[in-house]
C-alpha cells in the first residue's frame, strides 16, 4: 500500500476508534482526531478518553481548541473579579502576551473581561472541566514492512520513553496473512497492536487486540506540569480538530468530490479518478479540479452553497452527533 493509500486507512482507523474505543477493555467515551502530536513527534490517529461529565461541560467553551495561551488564561481565571496579573501564574513570558490571550478569551466568550481604572479585570464564566482522562496514540501502518517495521519500533519506543501518551498502539491490516509474526516481534513490548480488518468497511467489530499495550502513565501523580500543559494542549488540539477536518484542507466544492460509505465510516472519493483522493492531490492544484457549475448552487441546494457546502454540513453534524454521544455516555 502507498503511502497515499494510508491516508484511506488512517480514516477508517479513525472511524473505528470512534465506534468501538477501547478494543481491550470495554467501551470508554472518547474523542478521536489525526495527525496531531509535539514538534518532535507527529501521531497518525489520537484517542482522548474522557470523563463524559467533564467532556459535557469542557463543550460549553464551544466547539473550537483552546490554544496554549487562551488555557493559561481560562484555566485559571478566578470566581471573583481580579486584576488579570494578581489572578494568573507567572507566564514565564511577557505578560502584554497575556493580555492579548485575555483579550481574545473575551472576545471568544471564555471568560469575562472590565476595565477597572487602567487595569484590567477578569473573571470566570464557568470553571474550565478536568475532562481529559487519557491520551492514546495510534501508528497507522496497514503494510508492515521491514523498513516500516525499523521506523515505527523507533518511533514507539520514543512514545514508551517520553510517556506523553498513556498508551501507545501499532494498528495493521490483517487480511490475507499479511502480518508477519517476525515483525510484530520487533515492536517495543509496551506497544500494542490492533489487527485490523477492514475489507468489509468499518464497523464495531473491525478490528481485534494482537497484542495488547502496557500502561504508560507514571504512577502516582509524578507527570509534571509542563507535560500536564502539553498533554491538555494536544486534548484541545484533537476537540477542536476532530478527525473529519479533511474537508478543510481537500476539494469538496470539485464537482467530483463524493463522500462513500466504508461500511460505518464515510470518506471521500473522487469520481474523476475512481479512488479515495489524498488530502494532497485533492487540492486546488489538481488538475482536474472542476467548480461546481453554478447551477449547482441554486437548484435543490437552496440555502448556501452547492453539495460541496453540503458535504461540509453533514461532516460536522456528524462531529457534533459523536460529540454529543460522547457527553452522553457514562463509564462501565
Ligand atoms: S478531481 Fe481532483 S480536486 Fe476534484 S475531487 Fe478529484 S482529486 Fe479532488
Amino acid at each position: 500500500m502507498t503511502p497515499d493509500a494510508e491516508f484511506g486507512y488512517e480514516l477508517l482507523v479513525c472511524r473505528y476508534a470512534e465506534l468501538s474505543w477501547h478494543p481491550g477493555e470495554g467501551t470508554r467515551p472518547a474523542v478521536v482526531s489525526r495527525q496531531l502530536g509535539t514538534q518532535r513527534r507527529r501521531w497518525d490517529t489520537v484517542v482522548v478518553e474522557v470523563d463524559p461529565d467533564a467532556f459535557a461541560a469542557r463543550r460549553a467553551f464551544g466547539d473550537r481548541a483552546i490554544d496554549s495561551d487562551l488555557l493559561h488564561v481560562v484555566r485559571h481565571a478566578p470566581a471573583e473579579w481580579a486584576w488579570y496579573r494578581d489572578a494568573l501564574p507567572d507566564p514565564e513570558y511577557p505578560w502584554r502576551y497575556v493580555r492579548e490571550a485575555v483579550h481574545r478569551a473575551a472576545g471568544r466568550d471564555l471568560i469575562e473581561e472590565r476595565r477597572n481604572g487602567n487595569r484590567i479585570q477578569i473573571r470566570r464564566k464557568r470553571p474550565y472541566p478536568d475532562w481529559v482522562r487519557r491520551i492514546v496514540a495510534i501508528e497507522n501502518k496497514p503494510d508492515l514492512d521491514r523498513s516500516a517495521a525499523d521506523r515505527l519500533a523507533d518511533q514507539l519506543a520514543h512514545d514508551v520513553e517520553t510517556a506523553l501518551a498513556d498508551e501507545v498502539w501499532l494498528a495493521t491490516e490483517t487480511t490475507g496473512d499479511r502480518v508477519e509474526r517476525a515483525l510484530l516481534r520487533e515492536m517495543p513490548v509496551e506497544a500494542g497492536v490492533l489487527a485490523t480488518d477492514f475489507a468489509a468497511g468499518v464497523d464495531g467489530d473491525a478490528a481485534a487486540v494482537a497484542w495488547h499495550p502496557s500502561d504508560l502513565s507514571p504512577t502516582g501523580d509524578s507527570r509534571d506540569d509542563a507535560t500536564t500543559t502539553r498533554r491538555l494542549e494536544i486534548a484541545e488540539r484533537a476537540y477542536g480538530k476532530g478527525w473529519r477536518s479533511f474537508r478543510d484542507t481537500m476539494r469538496p466544492d470539485c464537482r467530483h468530490f463524493e463522500l462513500r460509505r466504508e461500511g460505518r465510516a464515510l470518506v471521500p472519493h473522487c469520481a474523476a479518478k475512481g479512488k479515495l483522493p489524498t488530502a494532497r492531490e485533492c487540492s486546488g492544484s489538481c488538475p482536474q479540479f472542476a467548480p461546481e457549475p453554478p447551477g449547482w448552487r441554486t437548484k435543490g441546494w437552496p440555502i448556501d452553497g452547492g453539495p460541496g457546502k453540503g458535504i461540509g454540513r453533514l461532516l460536522d453534524r456528524r462531529r457534533d452527533r459523536e460529540r454529543d454521544e460522547t457527553a452522553s455516555r457514562h463509564r462501565d
